[in-house]
């Protein structure tokens, strides 16, 4: 495999974090070629002068000064502002974009890299959700690959391996159920921050764990693996499974079932993504049966199967309703986490804008933009 050079955007989080450990125990293959981040500049300049990146970009202007003189002394481009986040993958040469910042705030800088030619190692989920139409047509028109890194979706990715010309009767998503399964009614309906960010089995940025207790981040990887497969809404399921081991499942049409499995850590869809199709040597911890040995699956928490059936709803009803179900729920994880709602009325803010924002049949970068903002307001309305 030649030296592959990656633009991490969105490095201080949990998933670039993890990308630059896999950057780190591969300094053969890959060299860390962008970074970027909105807040954390502290962070940022760190590990600017670890990997010694061609640019890195502060979204937060404020910090500009601080970054810009710790670099000073290398030969680093500092950049800082929202443009520049958007557009520093247009100036330095990389191979691939990782797309790991959370939630809209992706939407530009992804789209941007894939109109640039660049392929894409998609964490960023929301912008699927949000455009995949648009994203996918991009991608097509490019002729750039989009690679999966939500564990789920390169579980489904490494099990077509080999299999492109079988057609796909059905893929099966795992849930871990998260920290509040089999918790009765009473005790969702005063659940706290601190509780809901207790998963068992991943340690994630606050945005995907609250997701994740919600089960809306199922029903938003139902969204992504629908773009990402070309998958109609009924050949996707979701079974939970709360070993976390088997990451997802693929049917194929002569009713064969293929598993991908694996002890439950972000390092390895990462470093998937960058390497593909070559595996690459790991000393990451192995998983053994007798340490696991038994594997259970049941149905998806009764009082919280509701958000998962908003986002079916989203893809039947198309348009702009899962834009507006993605910039909802972004309201409503922030209004949980600042105790402005309660868990389970983080769906009533869902219903209700879901319900009060103009729906647009074939929207566009700017319908989105637009939708994007507008849900945000009647969220804010509805919560205060
Ligand atoms: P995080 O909150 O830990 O990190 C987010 C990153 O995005 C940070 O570097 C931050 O500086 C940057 N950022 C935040 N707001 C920004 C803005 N407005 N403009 C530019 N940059 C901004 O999040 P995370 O857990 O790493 O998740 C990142 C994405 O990956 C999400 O879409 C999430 O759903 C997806 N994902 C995460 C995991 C995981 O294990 N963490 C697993 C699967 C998918
Ligand atoms: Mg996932």
């Amino acid at each position: 495999m030649t030296q592959r050079r990656i633009a991490i955007l969105g490095s201080t989080g949990s998933i670039g974090t993890q990308a630059l450990e896999v950057i780190r125990r591969n300094p053969d293959h890959f060299t860390a070629e962008i970074l970027t981040a909105q807040n954390n500049y502290e962070l940022l300049i760190q590990q600017a002068l670890e990997f010694q990146p061609n640019a890195v970009v502060i979204g937060n202007t404020k910090a500009y000064k601080a970054v810009s003189d710790a670099l000073s002394p290398k030969d680093i481009k500092v950049f800082a502002g929202e443009e520049s986040l958007v557009q520093i993958t247009d100036s330095t040469e990389v191979d691939i974009v990782l797309a790991a910042i959370v939630g809209f705030a992706g939407l530009a800088s992804t789209m941007n890299a894939l109109k640039g030619g660049k392929p894409v190692a998609l964490a960023n989920k929301e912008t699927l959700v949000v455009a995949g139409n648009l994203i996918t047509k991009l991608a097509r028109e490019q002729g750039v690959n989009i690679y999966p890194v939500d564990s789920e979706h390169s579980a489904i990715f490494q099990c077509l391996a080999g299999e492109f010309q079988n057609p796909v009767e059905k893929i099966i998503l795992t849930a871990s159920g998260g920290p509040f399964r089999g918790k009765d009614r009473a005790f969702l309906e005063s659940a706290t921050p601190d509780s809901a960010l207790q998963h068992p089995n991943w340690k994630m940025g606050q945005k995907i764990t609250i997701d994740s207790a919600s089960l809306m981040n199922k029903g938003l990887e139902v969204i992504e693996a629908h773009w990402l497969f070309n998958l109609k809404p009924e050949q996707i399921e979701v079974i939970v499974h709360p070993q976390s081991i088997i990451h997802s499942l693929v049917q194929f049409r002569d009713g064969c079932i293929k598993a991908q499995m694996g002890l439950p850590d972000m390092r390895l869809p990462i470093q998937y993504a960058f390497s593909y199709p070559e595996r690459l040597q790991t000393d990451f911890p192995r998983f053994s049966f007798l340490d696991v040995p038994e594997f259970t699956f049941e149905q998806p928490h009764p009082d919280l199967v509701r958000n998962l059936e908003l986002a079916y709803m989203a893809l039947a009803k198309k348009g702009n309703t899962a834009c507006i179900l993605n910039a909802a729920n972004e309201a409503a994880v922030e209004a949980f986490l600042t105790k402005k709602s309660s868990f389970l009325g983080m769906h009533d803010i869902l219903v209700h804008c879901l319900g009060h924002v103009d729906f647009i049949k074939e929207p566009g970068i700017e319908d989105y933009i637009a939708t994007d903002l507008e849900t945000r307001r009647i969220a804010k309305e509805f919560i205060h």
